[in-house]
Order: structure tokens, then C-alpha cells, then sequence
């Protein structure tokens, strides 16, 4: 090898390198962020910024870190984080409509105070109810809390989202989104290391083209897409 092929050869393995292949469009991210335990890269297509696929953990790591998560239904922090989504579907849905907790967690809370609003409720949860029954049911609406940053493989979540609605359906999410200026050495939410995937206006803008959604709403950390 020459020396001017050699140079050619280490810029493209190092560029191969330096690139991962976004789980949510398959397209190419760069380097976004890195310190001594977080790296994060950035999608060029849809914005979405992804954890370092070596760096995701294992499921029962995950479950472990799940089980740290406060969820109390007499716990007034908890009521308030939650609220927004109950709010929301309080205004678009009548009582004795069907609604699906998705990633409810170990103790499923919301689903509890939702069904006390006399709603037909369901569950579902990868790690701790993963019975799927619920995944062939349709819904009016799916409520999603702090869970999509958690995706591994968000297209296939996505899709199977917008699959398990009724037609003038609704997924209601609350994720905290990143946005541009924002300073992210020093954001907290990067910190969990179960928080792989982390959107933009963008990416969920992206999403709602993609699965054909017909509307997208952002306000704050709430996020509804209607069917
Ligand atoms: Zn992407």
C-alpha cells in the first residue's frame, strides 16, 4: 500500500468509526457528545440523539434501575408529574373509552388514576407485565409517561404505537426533548444511563411523517400524536 492510499484508508475507517446508524431512521448519526461515561450521537436525517449502542444495558440492569423509580399513587409529586397526560385525556375522551398504559412500569399508576376517571384500562410493560394480550387490542388512546427516551428500537415502538390505536385515536407521551442552546454537559437527563434515545422537534416531527400521523402537539414535555 502506498503511502497516499494508507492516509485514505485510516480517514475512512476512522469516519466509519466515528458514526452509528440511527434506531429510529437508519440513517447516519455523528459524535454529539461524549465525556467519561456518556457518549451520544446525533442523526442527521431526523435529529434523534442516541446513546452509544455499546453502552445500553443489559435487561436485568435495566430492570434494577426500573426498580429505583419512585411511583407512589398517594405521592403528591408523583400526581402533578402525571397530570398533564391525565388533563389531556380528560379533554379528548369521554368515560368508558379504552385506554392502554404503555411502559407502565412496576407499579402502574397512572393506569389506576386514569381507570378511577372510568376508563377501560390496560397495561402493558416489556420487563415487568409483559403478558401481550393488550398488544392485540385497539385503543382511543395510549398514554405513554417518560418511557420513549427509554425505546431501544424506537421505529419498531412507533409503528406498533400507531398500529394499536383506533382511528381518531390518540398517544399521549411526556418526554423532556432537547432542544438547540440547551446545555448538555451539564442536562440531567442524559445522566440515566437507561435513557437511550432522546428527541428533538425535529425527530418527532419526523415520526409523524413517517407513520402518517395526522396531527402532532408539543407542549413542554408533553407530546400527542392523533391518529
Ligand atoms: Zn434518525
Amino acid at each position: 500500500m502506498n503511502l497516499c492510499s494508507s492516509i485514505t484508508f485510516r480517514i475512512f475507517k476512522n469516519q466509519h468509526q466515528m458514526t452509528e446508524l440511527c434506531p429510529l431512521c437508519k440513517e447516519k448519526g455523528d459524535p454529539f457528545f461524549r465525556n467519561k461515561q456518556h457518549k451520544f450521537y446525533e442523526c442527521e436525517l431526523c435529529k434523534g440523539i442516541f446513546r452509544n449502542p455499546k453502552q445500553l444495558l443489559g435487561r436485568e440492569d435495566e430492570k434494577e434501575r426500573y426498580l429505583h423509580h419512585v411511583s407512589d399513587i398517594n405521592d403528591t409529586g408523583y400526581y402533578n408529574f402525571v397530570l398533564p397526560i391525565i388533563k389531556e385525556v380528560l379533554a379528548h375522551f369521554g368515560s368508558g373509552q379504552c385506554g392502554l398504559d404503555y411502559g407502565c412500569g412496576h407499579t402502574p399508576i397512572l393506569s389506576r388514576l386514569l381507570s378511577r376517571e372510568n376508563y377501560n384500562m390496560e397495561i402493558y410493560d416489556a420487563i415487568f407485565f409483559n403478558e401481550t394480550a393488550p398488544l392485540y387490542k385497539k385503543y382511543n388512546f395510549i398514554v405513554c409517561c417518560e418511557v420513549m427516551e427509554h425505546f431501544y428500537q424506537p421505529h419498531e415502538e412507533f409503528k406498533r404505537l400507531y398500529e394499536l390505536l383506533l382511528p381518531g385515536g390518540k398517544l399521549i407521551c411526556k418526554t423532556h426533548i432537547y432542544e438547540k442552546g440547551m446545555d448538555f454537559d451539564a442536562w440531567y437527563y442524559k445522566n440515566d444511563p437507561s435513557h437511550v434515545f432522546i428527541y428533538q422537534k425535529e425527530t418527532l416531527e419526523w415520526i409523524k411523517d413517517q407513520f402518517k400521523w395526522s396531527g402532532l402537539e408539543i407542549n413542554n414535555r408533553l407530546i400527542s400524536f392523533s391518529k
